[in-house]
């Protein structure tokens, strides 16, 4: 949809929006996460910023990341956990999440329906960082993100 003149695109049922496409989450391989959709709903070469919408299945899991550029994020459905440095947060329908730049961070659905969440970033923007061994265990130093991330084994 980048670049075309729709000034209005109505809302489909169950968070579909029209002449958007769903997507698979990301292209690299080497990223672990679970159960998750994501749909492009502004991007424009006028706007140095884009706004998606993720959807994470009941038990999925976005990828563990960390990256130069933020995120601003907006529940709009279900509910769940969510990590972003050293906080472990639950999140509701309408909170607002703020990822600095350079912060792990993972987004849960633990709820019985899909966490679905917009997320604004820049356009352009550095391609997210995966976790080594190392800074996995350095992260599991902190014993509320160590049983955060044990809830992967799970999954
Ligand atoms: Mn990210």
């Amino acid at each position: 949809m980048s670049g075309d003149s729709n000034t209005l695109r109505k809302a489909n049922k169950d968070f579909r929006w029209e002449g958007v496409e769903l997507l698979p989450y990301k292209e690299d391989t080497r990223a672990l996460f679970k159960s998750i959709t994501r749909q492009t709903l502004f991007s424009h070469p006028d706007l140095d910023g884009e706004l998606r919408y993720f959807e994470v299945a009941p038990g999925g899991f976005s990828t563990l990341e960390r990256h130069e550029h933020m995120h601003a994020v907006l529940i709009l459905r279900g509910s769940g956990t969510c990590m972003v440095g050293s906080e472990v947060k639950t999140l509701g329908t309408n909170d607002l999440v703020t990822v600095p730049a350079m912060t792990w961070h993972q987004f849960r659905a633990t709820g019985d329906e899909p966490l679905g969440f917009l997320c604004m970033v820049n356009a352009r923007r550095d391609k997210p960082q995966l976790p080594s061994a190392e800074d996995l265990v350095a992260m599991k130093q902190n014993p509320e993100v160590a049983a955060f991330l044990s809830d992967e084994k799970k999954g």
